[in-house]
């Protein structure tokens, strides 16, 4: 019989946020695959577990999938966890569940913490309807792009982000997506805990007068409020994003993109041309 594939979530900063099923498969399985052994080791020892791991991480997933396929295979049960929270949300894993399924080797979930849903739970924002984004990309015209094709998108969006960058997206988030409404969640379940909420300007400013941003962050912004008309007078549409709270440029740029005009158009339209 071939083993089983657990894809094991563990905590995102304290500890004591693992199951009790989390524990005791992390103990019974016969390998535990880590993306960091020796963060992974913090938690074990916690724990007392002395399953034996092996590494598994972005730079070996192609040659490290098959070889544990084949060891599932032979009999063997294995749990794959991250450094922190989910597997395979924004870490790796995915090239070794899909290696399970095409073998035919069962797959289970143990569920548990990720940042995202915690950040969620504790934002106030909307949670009806959300949308993970995972990493926006690091360069700002890539990054920009990436906010674009979101701006009309009808749910909260969350990203994570890495410290060093907060200040910049926090920008980008502005100048794309407007003043909405946005939450910082930083160190959740960690001593250093703080959320920050505000329009994207407002987080901004308050993070700006720190030396230091450190630790992990998790951003979400409000979703988009409901678009005015696509078809009445534009000078009508730009009014209403300006009521909404949006800057006139802001208006603009939004109402030619909904429409497929060009910036200049819109102009020319307000002007009565
Ligand atoms: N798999 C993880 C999960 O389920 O949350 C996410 C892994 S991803 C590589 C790491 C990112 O998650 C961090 O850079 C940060 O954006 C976010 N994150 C992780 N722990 C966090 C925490 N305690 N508070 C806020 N954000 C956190």
């Amino acid at each position: 019989m071939p083993g089983i594939l657990y894809v094991v979530a563990t905590p995102i900063g304290n500890l004591e946020d693992i199951t009790y099923r989390a524990v005791r498969i992390l103990k019974e399985a016969g390998l535990i695959a880590c993306e960091d052994t020796r963060q992974t080791r913090k938690l074990l020892d916690r724990y007392g577990i002395h399953t034996p791991t092996i590494s598994y991480h972005e730079h070996n997933e192609a040659e490290r999938a098959p070889e544990l396929a084949a060891r599932m295979l032979a009999g063997e049960s294995i749990a794959l966890v991250s450094d922190a929270g989910v597997p395979l949300i924004s870490d790796p894993g995915y090239r070794l569940v899909r290696a399970a399924i095409e073998n035919e080797i069962r797959v289970e979930a143990i569920p548990g913490p990720s940042a995202a849903l915690a950040a969620l739970a504790a934002s106030g924002l909307p949670t009806d309807a959300f949308h993970f984004a995972g990493f926006l990309p690091p360069k700002t015209g890539q990054r920009v792009k990436a906010l674009e094709a979101l701006a009309e998108e009808r749910a909260t969006l969350i990203f994570y982000e890495a410290p060093h960058r907060l200040l910049d997206t926090l920008e980008a988030i502005e100048q794309t997506l407007g003043p909405r409404p946005v939450v910082m969640a930083r160190e959740l379940t960690k001593i250093h805990e703080e959320i920050l909420r505000g329009t994207a300007a407002e987080v901004r400013a308050q993070l700006a007068a720190r030396e230091a941003i450190k630790g992990e962050v998790t951003l979400l912004v409000g979703k988009a409020e409901a678009p005015p008309p696509d078809d009445g007078p534009v000078e009508e549409a730009v009014e209403e994003l300006i009521r909404q709270g949006a800057a006139r440029m802001d208006a603009i740029k939004a109402v030619a993109r909904r429409r497929g005009l060009s910036k200049r158009e819109v102009y020319d339209q307000l002007l009565g041309k």
